[in-house]
């Protein structure tokens, strides 16, 4: 048996969807392009949806937006994917990076609000996992100090914080379509807002910096999304729900049966979640993890560890001087957490097999 820790959910229809672009002769930015914006707005409930061509430039896109530049702070967590931290330099400008919550390993508005300097240009939250952070508390510090937010919603496209969906909000968030996320474009990323003069400057700093044809008014960058990647989005938003439907009952099982357990921790999901993504789902299996891993592994369970902190990938750690101990609490955490298969189409008796295995390992 092998089974992997995640899988695509593309079909028929993606398919005849990029033959269809294909046949048309019109591969970049154009009629999809902007019919993909306009839907995946509608369904996050923001006013402006603005597409590019992975998540990475999707960050970057809103951080040039704001005009972070050298000289100015903008605060992260740790515990998140390289790109959140590396967009931060692109506009030499200086990640602070934080810690998270012990439970939820998200970042707190009590942390943030302790990093907050006058050099404060923005603060970029992340939902871990697919789990939301707590956006009121975040935002009102933010609000209290009068500091940008931008949200890496990478991995919670689909999540609710309080009956509110995910996209809508914060003031920007951003998304990305990466195959491993809950809808994929192969490579691609979207940016929600509802604030006119940011989108508009977003959708210049997309093009080149070009306000009309040949007429560039900013140094801008090519972050097009192609309507190959907009077609396909367009067929997969229709599938979200039914992601999420699929994800949930998954991780309902793995919850029910790793409560009954003494060495594996469920995800610990607070009250205002009304519904996690699940882009992953990590369990915490203490002491014990590469072990546990390697045994799945010869056991046909494929897992994946969580991104490392960012504090400790050699490059920062290099710039920055830091070491496992800078950042303590996300360094416990990360080392104590496996990703395990979830997926839609993750049968009963191959999940089942899944916790039976891991059970017996951990025990
Ligand atoms: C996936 C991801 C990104 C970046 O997305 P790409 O589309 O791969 O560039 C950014 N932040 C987080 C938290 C992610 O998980």
């Amino acid at each position: 048996m092998e089974i992997p820790v995640a899988n695509v959910f593309v079909g028929e229809e993606e398919a005849k969807a990029v033959y269809d672009v294909v046949k048309s002769g019109w591969l970049s930015m154009g009629k999809k392009t902007k019919e993909f914006e306009e839907r995946f707005a509608k369904v996050v409930g923001a006013k402006h949806g603005i597409a590019v061509n992975n998540g990475t430039s999707a960050l970057h896109l809103a951080l040039a937006a704001i005009g972070a530049k050298h000289g100015d702070e903008v605060i992260l967590p740790s515990l998140t994917f390289i790109s959140t931290a590396n967009v931060v330099l692109y506009q030499n400008a200086r990640p602070v990076l934080v810690e998270c919550d012990p439970k939820t390993y998200n970042v707190t508005a009590d942390i943030i609000e302790k990093a907050i300097t006058k050099k404060t240009k923005a603060i970029i939250p992340v939902d871990m996992n697919g789990m939301p952070a707590d956006y009121d508390e975040i935002l009102e510090i933010a609000e209290k100090h009068s500091i940008p937010v931008i949200w890496d919603s990478a991995e919670s496209l689909g999540a609710k914080y309080k009956g509110r969906i995910v996209g809508s909000i914060a003031p920007i968030h951003v998304f990305s379509f990466f195959p491993n996320k809950n809808i994929t474009t192969g490579e691609g990323g979207m940016i929600t807002t509802d604030n006119d003069e940011l989108c508009e400057k977003m959708k210049v700093l997309r093009n080149q910096g070009q306000d009309n044809r040949y007429h560039h008014i900013v140094i801008g960058y090519n972050y097009r999304m192609t309507e190959v990647q907009a077609a396909i989005g367009i067929e997969q938003l229709k599938k979200l729900e039914r992601v999420v439907v699929e994800k949930q009952r998954i991780a309902n099982v793995y919850n029910k049966e790793f409560a009954e357990t003494r060495h594996i921790w469920p995800p610990f999901v607070p009250n205002y979640v009304s519904q996690h993504a699940w882009y992953m789902y990590a369990v915490n299996v203490d002491g014990h993890r590469d072990e546990i891993v390697k045994k799945l592994k010869e056991r046909g369970i494929d897992t994946r560890l969580s991104f490392p902190p960012i504090h400790i990938q050699p490059v920062y750690k290099e710039m920055f001087k830091f070491s496992e101990n800078s950042l303590p609490v996300t360094y416990a955490a990360w080392s104590r957490l496996v990703n395990i298969p979830i997926w839609p189409g993750l049968d009963k008796a191959r999940q089942q097999y899944v916790i039976d295995t891991l059970i017996d390992i951990c025990e």
